[in-house]
């Protein structure tokens, strides 16, 4: 995931000023503002996310659709553009607009906004084309006034719901416009409840709530420095511009971030009829699934609550009651909701996740969208839609997000070992997968524990929206209250994150940083783990194991034991069909070739000759080739590298079955295999004062010198890459041999080898003409000296801006093109890939740069250059085979860029191999070459 960047950097928890949106919608064109949906009619429909947002179109798509849904109207996301461009100020041509769809609203309800007798009463909801949940915020019941509440009372002859409802609009104009803390109203709450000596809310009766409407009201007083609103106009007027301000919010920007979702597109605001599930014990509220979003297994799924309103389901005050449990209480309803939001899932031809009110035995449809699901879930579900004949394979290719299928690869628990430690307590597995840490109680200490290399577990009564940034770092959630759509499970689930949420047992002091269960005191900093997909939790460091779709890849499963490698396998299957771009893997030695392999890569697009010269007893060797001063030492040296090579040449050609490899000649600073200059000084410091080993001495002495030598101030741009072929020729000719005697051994075997050598760091023609010569004449006798014929490929590495520059140039030499996408970012960018860690946050914050560029290409910049490698590359020869190796070939985001351009392939490391598959296919059926 290109946000694991983020680990390493604090949140911040503010940003820069909101008018830094893009221009989008100018306040002076005429056009559409206002959309309506009622009387089994909207001006809009499921097409329109971006004026609509995804809330608009839904409850637009579902009026068209003739179900139960209140009626109101949608100001489009432009009227948000619109009010930051004019520093907070919507045009009057807009009001107007808003005016007419309220007179429309008025008729369709039978109520008048600021009646005293027959109010209108509406909710004022956000709603941005991708749902951001619980990061914006909703007013419902917006209309009531002291007088408007008695009028409630008398029509509907309910006094207590007149004046719950009227608390909880206090509470959330109060919260959400006036920005006053909800601890404040809380508090109030609380208290009341308390001297009433009753536990839940709907145990207030009206005498209470009337109290807490007064108290709330000297809460606003107090904290604003301003009366109530009394007047509806501007109640509506206030909370339509406290919307578009919560776009703007800090943890709203922190979302988008983590989500790459661009600031500029902006919030719609609905306006909707109130239907009101807190009239009574006929009445509630919910929220669901269609399938169950952790596991993917075909179940309806969700909550609801009686007597209940809004978030109350979600915010975790009541524990509310399974879904199923709805039949028992109110069977035709029941039956109402499934037959709809089955039709729901059919029409929209995906999981739905809804959300409805009934009030007095009456279905209303308050909001649908697509599920957000697991990663596990996600296959299932896609798998599953395509077996029902609902959608085709290619729309289960487009539906699973690719990074899902890096959660699936998670590692879990040792059942063995899981086993042997007594549960401690069981909460809601709201989010599968196997989390092991230090517990923390706040999201500040998950991000500094994190930077700090520690493994955590976010341990939380309930999460808020703010603690986005320590969820983000921990390895699980695990909270006390809650629900399977608690904010904890949504967000948790989202993130792929294990998550257990409602452990109830938790007896969580935050203060005092500990909770108490099953009798045991856990600190902070003591471990615990739990399995999220049981809801176990265990007081204990438990060492996780690999996921069953490794495991069957590592053979230690077989396909048939493991429904979901199967279904993994079938995705990944129908996504070959669609991807025009090959699939390679950077993998430098055997085992990894063959794990990659197993994935799907079709051929090794980078394989690191260095990392094996780290590999057991080589780097003596290799220090004697450098420290050589003469070139028949260092041939001497290379000889014995020679053998090493070569074997680990072989083992890497046989694991990847003829298709094509690619080996990079030795590309680091030789620095790099050397001692630390300062430990060779204390070593030597040391072995004068022992004065005993004379020999040893000389030889560290010896070894600090050529150190020294080998130092430079800037290595990243020093002696290395072509430079050292250049300059030692005998380390190109040593690698061709072992290449090309390893693929004549095989080929003596009949096994099929394709090797391509790779040349890297050129700029210039020249040097790839240079070290093309060395190639060609080692490649040549060393097949004439087995007798045998390899066909095999020289190209080069892209990597440095003049390189890509001058491809028309580079490509009469070179057979081939590798992009080398990091040295390409540091070098086009300047950044330092080792240092840019100190301020790119920075950069972020201040919206100069959106993403990390070292892992979502720059699409303007790195992404020009490497347009321009690609087409002067092809000019000059038309066949050029072109691939990209960087860490970028298993970004998705850039994985569609590098289609547009026309590459062959991309290449990324073995485990990233799936999501690259499917992003593939996934760029080749939304993007063209070309583009
Ligand atoms: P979010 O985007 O946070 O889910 P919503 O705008 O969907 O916020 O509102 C949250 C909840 O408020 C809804 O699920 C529903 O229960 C309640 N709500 C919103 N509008 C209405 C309405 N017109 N009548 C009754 N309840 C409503
Ligand atoms: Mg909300
Ligand atoms: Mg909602």
């Amino acid at each position: 995931m290109a946000k694991k960047k983020l680990a390493k950097q604090p949140a911040l928890k503010s940003r820069s000023n909101p008018t830094a949106l893009k221009p989008k919608a100018q306040s002076q064109k005429p056009g559409k503002f206002v959309y309506f949906f009622g009387n089994g009619k909207a001006d809009g429909d499921r097409t329109m996310k971006d004026t609509l947002g995804g809330k608009g179109s839904g409850l637009a798509e579902m009026t068209n659709a003739g179900l139960p849904v209140p009626p109101g109207f949608t100001v489009s996301t432009d009227v948000c553009t619109i009010y930051y461009q004019e520093h907070g100020k919507i045009p009057s041509t807009i009001d107007r607009e808003i005016e007419e769809n309220l007179k429309k609203l008025e008729k369709a309800a039978g109520a008048d906004l600021g009646s005293i007798d027959n109010p209108l009463l509406v909710s004022v909801r956000s709603g941005a084309k991708f749902s951001m949940p619980g990061m914006m915020d909703t007013i419902l019941n917006l209309g009531l006034n002291d007088r408007a509440v008695e009028g409630l009372k008398s029509r509907t002859q309910n006094g207590r719901f007149a004046f719950d409802s009227y608390r909880r609009f206090i509470q959330m104009f109060g919260n959400v416009v006036l920005e006053i803390p909800k601890e404040a109203f809380e508090h109030e709450f609380e208290a009341i409840k308390k001297a009433r000596n009753v536990k839940l809310d709907t145990e207030l009766d009206e005498a209470a709530l009337r109290d807490v409407v007064s108290r709330y009201k000297e809460v606003v007083q107090k904290r604003a420095g301003r009366a109530f609103p009394q007047q509806p106009a501007e109640q509506l007027k206030m909370a339509r511009d406290a919307v578009f301000r919560s776009w703007m919010n800090p943890r709203a920007q922190e979302y988008r971030r983590i989500y790459d979702i661009p600031d500029h597109i902006g919030t719609a605001v609905n306006v909707q009829m109130m239907v009101f599930g807190n009239t009574g014990d006929r009445s509630g509220t919910g929220v669901g699934f269609t399938r169950n979003p952790a596991t993917g297994k075909k179940e309806f799924y969700g909550e609801f609550l009686i007597n209940a309103q809004g978030e109350d389901v979600v915010a975790g005050i009541r524990t509310p009651q399974p879904i199923g449990e709805l039949e028992q209480v109110m069977p035709k309803t029941f039956r109402q909701l499934r037959d709809i939001t089955t039709r729901l899932e059919k029409h929209y031809r995906d999981v739905q996740d809804f959300e409805f009110t009934i009030q007095d035995e009456r279905l209303f449809m308050l909001q649908t969208r697509s599920g957000k699901r697991t990663g596990y879930a996600a296959v299932v579900i896609a798998t599953d839609l395509v077996s029902e004949k609902l959608i085709t394979p290619k729309e289960a290719v487009l539906l699973v997000d690719p990074e899902s299928l890096s959660q699936l690869l998670a590692p879990g628990f040792d059942q063995a070992e899981w086993k042997k430690i007594p549960v401690a307590t069981k909460g809601l597995p709201a989010s599968p997968g196997a989390a092991s840490g230090q517990v923390v109680f706040s999201a500040d200490h998950a991000v500094d524990w994190t930077q700090k290399g520690k493994q955590v577990v976010l341990v939380r009564r309930e999460t808020v929206p703010d603690d986005i940034h320590g969820m983000f770092v921990s390895q699980g959630i695990l909270t006390a209250t809650g629900g399977m759509t608690s904010h904890a499970a949504v967000v948790g689930r989202q993130m792929g994150k294990p998550s257990i949420v409602g452990a109830g047992q938790l007896d969580i002091d935050e203060h005092a940083r500990q909770f108490r269960v099953a009798g045991q005191t856990v600190k902070e900093g003591d471990y615990v783990s739990f399995d999220g997909l049981t809801g176990e939790v265990k007081i204990a460091r438990v060492a996780s194991k690999p996921s069953e779709i490794l495991q069957v890849i590592q053979g230690s499963m077989t396909r048939k034991e493991s429904d979901i490698y199967q279904r993994f396998e079938k995705l990944l299957s129908w996504a070959d069909q669609f991807r025009r771009m090959g699939i390679r893997a950077n993998a430098d030695l055997g085992d990894q070739a063959e794990t990659a392999y197993a994935f799907g890569a079709r051929g090794i697009g980078l394989c690191r000759t260095e990392h094996m010269f780290f590999g057991e007893g080589r780097i003596p060797i290799v220090q004697r080739m450098i420290l050589a001063d003469n070139e028949a030492d260092r041939r001497k040296a290379l000889d014995e590298l020679l053998p090493l090579q070569r074997s680990d040449f072989y083992n890497v050609f046989k694991a990847m079955h003829g298709t094509p490899v690619t080996i990079r000649t030795i590309d680091p600073p030789l620095h790099e295999f050397l001692p630390k200059r300062e430990e060779l000084m204390v070593d030597i410091a040391k072995l004068e004062i022992q004065g005993k080993d004379k020999k040893q001495l000389e030889e560290k002495k010896q070894l600090l010198q050529r150190v020294e030598q080998l130092h430079e101030f800037n290595p990243m741009l020093g002696h290395r890459g072509v430079r050292l072929g250049i300059t030692y020729p005998e380390i190109t000719e040593m690698q061709t041999r072992a290449i090309i005697e390893a693929a004549c051994q095989l080929a003596k075997e009949k096994i099929k080898v394709v090797p391509e050598i790779m040349i890297p760091l050129v700029g210039h023609v020249k040097e790839l003409r240079d070290q093309k010569a060395v190639v060609d004449r080692v490649a040549a006798e060393t097949m004439k000296a087995h007798g045998v014929k390899i066909q095999y490929l020289v190209g080069t590495m892209i990597e440095v801006p003049r390189g890509a520059v001058t491809a028309d140039q580079i490509a009469q030499e070179a057979q081939f093109f590798s992009f080398g996408t990091n040295d390409l970012t540091q070098l086009t960018f300047g950044f330092s890939r080792d240092d840019v860690g100190k301020f790119l946050r920075i950069y972020q914050d201040k919206k100069i740069l959106d993403k990390d560029p070292f892992s979502s290409i720059d699409v303007d910049g790195v992404g020009a250059i490497v347009a321009i490698g690609v087409q002067r590359g092809r000019q000059t020869r038309k066949d050029l085979k072109i691939g990209v190796c960087g860490e970028h070939g298993g970004d998705p985001a850039s994985i569609h860029f590098f289609e547009k351009t026309g590459m062959d392939y991309v290449s990324a490391s073995p485990y990233r191999i799936p999501v690259a598959r499917l992003a593939a296919a996934q760029a080749a059926l939304s993007v063209k070459v070309g583009d």
